[in-house]
């Protein structure tokens, strides 16, 4: 499931591409997706021009000069790239743009949502801090932790806390700060909370750094794959050794998802 980086990614590889192009022409050959694309879809985008593209979270927003912002989520599967090259047969959007680009959204598990938005967006104003964002510091986090009895993992993962992070951005950035995902995070020292706020700037910034990961659907905006899944520490390594260690990584069940952790560098 794209996470962050994966956005981010998208967003940085598709932006040079789109930016300032006018959209020519939409074609919407399924609109069954999580949320269903409105009837109105292609004629709200056709002959909008693309001002910006921005991420908040795991959205990507498109601003358009007309004032809408035409919002996409790439749910469990969704790519939007501008190649379309073996993608093929989950093309569900194919939006045309002026100078010959198209760019085509492909979504095998159509868990993804497309919709263009006047004003605030519901989905937006329920998102937390993004983590890259100056407003998520070790100050604002040591709030959301306080008093919260559970799990720091689970606090990771809530998109009302901090958006953009999943399982697999969770897991690896309470290794590199040491903590164990099951930790209450209201019971986390002052420095268990500023070297979990530090890790998830680096690990976030490595992963973009990377192209993001690929496990199994995800390319970029040009259709790459990612690398930052050959960089995991403890994610899916469950049984091998840990890299800086050589304990072996466990896995429990930790609501409701599994969760992957040194038992000797996570205290
Ligand atoms: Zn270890």
């Amino acid at each position: 499931m794209p996470e962050l980086p994966e956005v981010e990614t998208v967003r940085r590889t598709l932006r040079d591409r789109v930016v300032g192009r006018r959209i020519e022409s939409v074609r919407v050959r399924e609109r069954r997706l999580r949320v269903p694309v409105e009837a109105d879809f292609d004629r709200r985008l056709t002959g909008a021009t693309i001002l910006d593209l921005r991420r908040v979270g795991k959205y990507l927003l498109f601003d358009l000069d007309d004032g809408a912002v035409w919002l996409v989520h790439l749910g469990m599967t969704g790519c939007l790239a501008t190649t379309a090259a073996g993608l093929e047969r989950h093309n569900h959007v194919a939006v045309d743009l002026s100078g010959g680009t198209t760019m085509v959204y492909n979504d095998p598990r159509r868990f993804g949502l497309m919709r263009v938005v006047r004003g605030p967006a519901p989905e937006l104003a329920a998102l937390g801090v993004d983590p890259l964002s100056p407003e998520f510091s070790p100050e604002s986090l040591r709030g959301m932790a306080r008093d919260r009895r559970r799990p720091i993992k689970n606090l990771l993962m809530d998109q009302r806390c901090i958006a953009g992070l999943g399982n697999i951005y969770a897991s690896e950035i309470l290794f590199r700060a040491g903590v164990r995902p099951g930790r209450r995070a209201g019971g986390l020292r002052r420095l268990e909370l500023a070297a979990v706020h530090a890790a998830t700037r680096v690990v976030l910034e490595e992963a973009i750094r990377l192209g993001g990961s690929s496990i199994s659907d995800y390319r970029d905006g040009e259709g790459r794959s990612g690398h930052f899944q050959m960089h995991f520490n403890v994610y899916a390594r469950d049984g091998e050794p840990c890299r800086r260690c050589d304990a072996r990584i466990r896995a429990r069940v930790l609501c409701g998802r599994s969760t992957f952790y040194c038992p000797t560098c996570q205290g």
